[in-house]
């Protein structure tokens, strides 16, 4: 893609890559396609590497190591890995392993922002920013790094309140996106009472996904969110500005909203001295998380196994398109009713 310009998703023939110093080269199975991924393609996000005019895409991958030159017993040539995103500057916290809380927003980003992505038949990747993906994760692994987006916004909503005593017990996920079925699935594995909005259909793929995991579905269409009762947590996912006002208003006392979505200005106008008269009375939090760190990469896959044994087959499921590489422009129109679309290489 040539980020800054709008349709520019193409093929190209690009220089295999060459690992050097703690590079792993990868030879890719799989990439899935997300949000980010058509906002770079619309022209509006992402920054290719420095000195080059296009941006390899990709930043959710499922790949095999095929070359590494660091001696790790941890991580050997045949293994099969996900790449985590982000890759550290110097600052205090990507220094200690939290890039996902960069300072200073000189962090660089696969496939998004001043590094290639790894929509290629080869690629590279520090092999410390590498995980070790069991066989029997194979078929899915490739939604890990949703799921890790998703775990550290349940994490960090969580460890917020660890502030009070707090017994949450009732969950609203706003969109039926992956990021919104996976942040359902994670709740409800740890025992929430999960409500989940979209403005599908309740006959269509998202809403029978939800209702599979014992979610509760609403259309929004036919129920404002309004008049759903109260929260004790709020997950916006819908990416909309007046769905997150609204969201606002819908937290019970010591209630937590966590914002995931990347909002455009002058969408919605709440007062906002009302809304933080209410957060004030109430004890309310509203934060926004982005990334995610390998130790929620590691805890992604960890909650994997448990989902698939309490929801066998769910995960599999939000494969509604596969295509080759040259089938590319497929993946990137996607339908209304499409979750997750895959490219694959192995076709
Ligand atoms: C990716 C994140 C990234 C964010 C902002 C998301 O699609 O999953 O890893 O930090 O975009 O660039
Ligand atoms: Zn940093």
């Amino acid at each position: 893609m040539t980020p800054g310009q709008a349709n520019s998703v193409r093929i190209i023939d690009a220089p295999q890559p060459f690992p050097a110093g703690a590079e792993a080269l990868l030879r890719v199975h799989k990439i899935g396609i997300d949000g980010t991924d058509l906002e770079i393609n619309q022209g509006a996000y992402g920054e290719a590497p420095q000195g080059s005019d296009y941006l390899i895409s990709g930043h959710e991958c499922l790949a095999t190591i095929e070359e590494v030159v660091t001696n790790s017993s941890s991580i050997q040539r045949g293994d099969l890995v996900v790449p985590t995103v982000r890759r550290p500057d110097d600052c205090l916290n990507c220094q200690n392993g939290e890039s996902d809380m960069c300072l200073t927003g000189q962090y660089k980003e696969h496939g998004i922002k001043g590094l290639h992505g790894f929509c290629s038949e080869y690629t590279v990747s520090d092999f410390n920013f590498l995980v070790k993906i069991p066989e029997e994760m194979s078929e899915i692994a490739v939604l890990l790094e949703p799921m890790s987006v998703v775990e550290k916004a349940v994490l960090q909503t969580l460890k917020i309140q660890e502030r009070m005593i707090w017994k949450p017990k009732k969950a609203l996920v706003l969109g039926t996106g992956p990021l919104g079925l996976l942040t359902v699935m994670l709740l409800r594995i740890k025992g929430f009472d999960v409500t989940s909005v979209a403005t599908r259909p309740r006959n269509t793929l998202k809403a029978q996904l939800v209702q599979k995991i014992g979610g509760n579905y609403v259309n929004s269409i036919e129920q404002p969110i309004t008049s759903l009762g109260k929260f004790d947590l709020i997950f916006e996912e819908t990416g909309a500005a007046s769905v997150a006002a609204d969201a606002q208003g819908l937290l019970n006392p010591n209630g937590v909203l966590c914002l995931l979505g990347i909002y455009a200005p002058k969408q919605a106008t709440q007062d906002i001295g009302q809304v933080f008269a209410d957060i004030v009375l109430g004890n309310k939090v509203i934060f926004g998380s982005v990334n995610a760190n390998i130790r929620y990469f590691r805890r992604g896959l960890e909650d994997f196994a448990t989902i698939q044994q309490r929801f066998p087959g769910v995960l599999k499921s939000m494969f509604t398109k596969t295509v080759r590489p040259s089938d590319y422009s497929e993946a990137y129109s996607p339908t209304k009713d499409d979750i997750k679309s895959v490219i694959d290489f192995q076709r």
